[in-house]
């Protein structure tokens, strides 16, 4: 999508800046950054702001030959209303847009080549925009299955794009493809069968239900985690991934870092300190994090490790992608206040 940045209320007017926006091609920045090879196979209009996603996605990087042009749909649009200082609103107009219709075509493009991915990462805000980009998904699920392609999907539930149901309804299906299930706390049982599902929605074990659906608000003030849901509730639901086959259940927690599980156990890395500026893309920018450690064959540890790195330049710096770090500056982190580097 095109992405709109205001500095204030938006019924106010005034002027925004331009940018690009969209959990996959966050993605994929971030880890075209890192150094690693990234194809990223959505759909753009046939239009000026196509123009802009895909020239930004080329100049950083990320390989656009498998993208779709749509000459029947506009590019998608999303306006950004930093509210209040921790409290970003976001708008979406992609009803309709290219990225909604994204067909099958270009999943098998992405996959015709040789060699095929090592690792198919995936969103729960495609399936969310319409049938079409629903089956493209489930075409590259079964795609990633033939290649033994590693699925890495992150739940990104968007309550403006969906209900909680609809959205169980799709991802219960994705699970038992999937490899690494990244997830907010809340999200979770979006990914469960039902009875186990249910169980998480109504907090039985933990009180309350998480917090609200984020598709509303981005850069939430709270960043308070799993404050809310309960440790035993979360590595319950974990556990149940776990057995549907899912290799790697890890939740993201804000502020608080993020933990992973698997069959090995449960390990926590905290976040790293950073004064937040926009945490908006935080989720983006762990998930590049830990597919590139992933790739390069560092352990669990390693991959919390470089997640909760990429995670913190995300939330210190202004944009969805924009502050992602190359691989030369991820000690960057530890210079201390006032460092400068010369
Ligand atoms: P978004 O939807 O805004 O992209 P998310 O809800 O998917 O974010 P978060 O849990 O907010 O993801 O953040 C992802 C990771 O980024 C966290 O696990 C943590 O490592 C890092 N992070 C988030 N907030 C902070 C913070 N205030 N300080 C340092 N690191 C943070």
């Amino acid at each position: 999508m095109v992405a709109l940045r205001g500095d204030g209320p938006l019924k106010l007017g005034g002027t925004m800046a331009v940018s690009v926006a969209g959990a996959e091609s966050n993605v994929a920045i971030g880890l075209a950054r890192l150094g690693h090879t990234v194809r990223w196979a959505g759909a753009v209009g046939d239009d000026e702001a196509g123009e802009l996603v895909l020239r930004t996605l080329r100049a950083e990087g990320v390989d656009v030959r498998d993208a779709g042009r749509d000459p029947g749909a506009p590019t998608g649009l999303l306006l950004f209303e930093p509210r209040l200082p921790e409290v970003t609103r976001v708008h979406y107009y992609r009803a309709g847009s290219a990225g909604s219709r994204l067909g099958t075509d270009a999943v098998e493009r992405a996959f015709a080549a040789a060699p095929p991915p090592r690792v198919l990462h995936l969103t729960g805000v495609t399936p969310a925009l319409g049938a079409g980009a629903r089956a493209a998904c489930a075409r590259a699920l079964e795609l990633a299955r033939e290649h033994s392609v590693r699925v890495c999907v992150d739940v990104n539930f968007r309550s403006r794009l969906w209900s909680r149901e609809d959205a169980a309804a799709v991802l219960r299906d994705w699970a038992s493809y999937t490899d690494v299930l990244i997830a907010s706390d809340d999200e979770l049982p979006l990914c469960l069968p039902v009875d186990l599902g249910e169980r998480g929605e109504r907090g039985e074990r933990g009180g309350p239900a998480g917090r609200a659906g984020r598709g509303d608000q981005a850069g939430r003030g709270d960043q308070a985690g799993n404050g809310d849901r309960s440790g035993a509730q979360i590595a319950d639901q974990a556990a149940g991934l776990l057995n549907l086959g899912v290799r790697e259940v890890v939740v993201k927690l804000g502020a608080r870092g993020a933990t992973a599980y698997t069959g090995e156990g449960e390990l926590h890395r905290p976040a790293r300190t950073v004064r937040a500026v926009d945490a908006v893309g935080a989720g983006d920018a762990f998930v590049a994090g830990y597919l590139s450690a992933l790739l390069d064959g560092a352990d669990v540890a390693g991959r919390l490790e470089r997640a909760v790195t990429t995670g913190a330049f995300a939330v210190a710096s202004r944009g969805d992608w924009e502050g992602a770090p190359t691989r030369a500056e991820l000690g960057m982190l530890g210079a201390g206040d006032g460092a400068v580097l010369r």
